[in-house]
């Protein structure tokens, strides 16, 4: 196992989960030849877009020599779709190895052809923008409609910080906006153990210890495209990739914040309007939910009215009249029986609340470990560059209002969103 040696978390990281079936994590200036060594023998499949190919000259060059055939993507205007994922799973049958050079979209075709061909896959990051690269799942548009797909993580994830730190300083401070929103859904999963009962792992949590901290100091180095800055925010990503693949989901990185941006993802599919980076709009998203919490936190659960609250709810047969109206077929088949998961009629409600109200100090201590005031978030992400408020965000400012009172219904994970509802907080 390899880790540069300014991270020891990551390599800490990968000795505490020996089971973890990622073999390799590796950022460092050497990342093209640790990679051309990790993949041994047998044909190999390069697959990048015009861009990133042009960021991966280095990795071309420690390749040179072996049997390799590249797939180059146009620049960009594409996204990752099903049919391009089982479309390279045929481009050349008898790899031994796929290599993605690139980052989200790149590396989620890869992995996921990678995945169908049962080939293993070496991934070599060009831009420190998400946390996907060492996740088990693949984000990509089936029939119009973008779904997170379960898919074997990469065998070996490669960076070079020089290369990191040249990428579009707008893709860094996504990334840094991505690996902060686990400020929030920690915090939601938090929530979700003690209000539904779902299952919490405090270890997956522990590659985490300090990095916060230091994302946030480091925002504006981020911003400058600081290689050491930038290699620190990838190895912090791949942490928080490794935490969900240790916790089984993605909940210790993905919570409302996340739904905000899958619903602006989804709107987007639809009707054929703008999408920003998933970290940018994850980012702004996150204040959000943050905000949310700060609320929820404050209240006085001795002032809560909590049959006026349940009262209040919307009945569910409207919200299911709301949910066809706005996603139409077939999308909303999946949508409602994605709410129907979560839902809770009038007494569930008011037993969820009488539940708060009781464990509200237990859950105020329990969050406490994970949110940051959003100011704090804010003036980070504000310091890499990133966008922080919806106006700022390449995409419809319609569709980002809906998001917060409706993307809670687009999937059965109970987040900060759900219980700002029920608490009739906005
Ligand atoms: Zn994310």
């Amino acid at each position: 196992m390899t880790t540069s040696d300014k991270n020891n978390a990551l390599q800490r990281a990968m000795d505490s989960a020996s089971d973890l079936p990622i073999r390799a994590i590796h950022v460092g200036v050497d990342a093209a030849d640790q990679l051309a060594a990790f993949v041994d023998g047998g044909p190999v499949l390069v697959v990048s877009d015009e861009t990133t190919r042009g960021a991966s000259a280095s990795l071309l060059t420690a390749l040179a020599g072996r049997a390799i055939t590249e797939h180059v993507y146009p620049a960009d205007g594409f996204d990752a779709t099903g049919v391009l994922a089982e479309e390279l799973a045929t481009v050349l049958p008898d790899a031994a190895w796929i290599v993605g050079a690139g980052s989200g979209t790149v590396c989620d075709l890869a992995k996921y052809a990678g995945h169908l061909m049962s080939v293993p896959v070496a991934l070599y990051g060009t831009a420190a923008s998400m946390n996907g690269y060492t996740s088990g799942i693949a984000a990509l548009k089936v029939r119009g409609l973008k779904r997170t797909l379960p898919c074997t993580p990469a065998a070996g994830v490669f960076a070079d910080p020089n290369v990191l730190a040249a990428a579009p300083q707008r893709m860094a401070a996504a990334g840094l906006a991505d690996f902060l929103s686990k400020c929030s859904a920690c915090a939601d999963w938090r929530a979700a153990n003690l209000l539904r009962g779902e299952t919490f792992r405090e270890d997956a949590l522990q590659f985490y210890d300090g990095l916060v901290e230091r994302a946030i100091d480091d925002a504006p180095k981020i911003g400058a495209g600081d290689p050491i800055a930038t290699a620190f925010l990838m190895e912090a990503l791949m942490l928080s990739g490794l935490s969900m693949l240790m916790a089984g989901s993605s909940s210790p990185a993905s919570g409302g914040e996340h739904l905000i941006s899958h619903y602006i993802d989804m709107k987007s599919a639809l009707n054929s309007t703008p999408h920003d980076l998933h970290g940018a709009q994850v980012g702004v998203a996150t204040l959000h939910c943050l905000r949310l919490w700060e609320q929820i936190i404050a209240l006085d659960p001795s002032a809560l009215d909590i049959a006026a609250c349940a009262d209040a709810q919307l009945p569910d047969k409207r919200i299911c009249k709301r949910i066809e109206a706005t996603w139409g077929d077939p999308v909303s088949d999946e949508v409602l029986d994605q709410w129907a998961e979560k839902s809770r009629d009038r007494d569930g409600i008011y037993a969820e609340l009488e539940l708060f109200q009781e464990q509200h100090a237990t859950l105020a201590i329990a969050v406490a470990q994970d949110v940051l005031p959003a100011a704090t978030v804010e003036a980070a992400i504000a310091a890499a560059g990133g966008p922080t408020e919806p106006e700022a965000l390449n995409a419809s400012i319609d569709d980002y209002d809906d998001a917060l009172s409706s993307a809670r219904y687009i999937r059965s994970r109970f987040t900060v969103l759900d219980l700002a509802a029920e608490l009739l907080i906005e």
